[in-house]
């Protein structure tokens, strides 16, 4: 893949409908050159960054440029040093930048989405929400960017957004150890989202 084609997918997948790109490549670019640096900061220009371009594309949200440490989310708290968030103390004179979990929370755009049901899940409602509460305190004490954004009850069913992907799946084993049924995964990497469904009749 030409330079030029990787970096139009690269803003394509970066900025959605605000950038396209077409199959040979021409004419490609159509953003100003100030929103790509706003989002993407330098675009990678030799084959050999092509790993660096994978681990980009991977989670937009995560598209950036190199975050200053130490670093602080304003919103949640958590701390940005060597490389990842954590939960801990402030250090002093860290730069405020909001973390990407705050960052989906903020823009009501999950990565994730776990959705229950079945006639069990009513009959053991709180006792299922408790497990997934527990399984996201887990998670999200050692992964600050991964966290419940929302509990929609809506009777039949339950749905669980996330911040993160790795949540649904966790909650999903957790409860299929606990009371079986059916479990399904679906993860599209194109848009860095994973879907999960449980379900269980009787
Ligand atoms: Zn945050």
């Amino acid at each position: 893949m030409q330079v030029k084609q990787v970096a139009a997918r690269v803003l394509y997948l970066c900025l959605g409908e605000a950038a396209s790109f077409s199959k040979d490549g021409h004419d490609s670019i159509r953003v100003s050159r100030e929103i790509v640096m706003k989002n993407l900061g330098e675009i990678p220009r030799t084959p050999r960054k092509d790993r660096l371009i994978r681990e980009r594309i991977h989670d937009p949200y995560k598209a950036r440029l190199k975050l200053p440490e130490p670093a602080l989310c304003p919103q949640c708290k958590a701390v940005y040093q060597q490389g990842r968030w954590r939960w801990g103390d402030p250090p002093a004179g860290a730069s405020e930048v909001l973390c990407q979990a705050c960052h989906r929370i903020n823009d009501r755009y999950p990565a994730g989405e776990l959705t229950l049901g079945g006639g069990f899940l009513n009959a053991h409602k709180t006792e299922i929400l408790h497990l997934a509460r527990n399984e996201e305190k887990l998670e999200s004490g050692e992964h600050p960017l991964d966290r419940i954004m929302e509990v929609e009850d809506r009777g039949q069913t339950v749905v669980i957004t996330t911040t993160g992907i790795h949540l649904p799946r966790r909650i999903g084993e957790a409860i299929h150890r606990a009371y079986e049924g059916d479990l399904d995964f679906h993860y599209e990497e194109e848009s860095y989202t994973i879907r999960v469904r449980w379900n269980r009749e009787a």
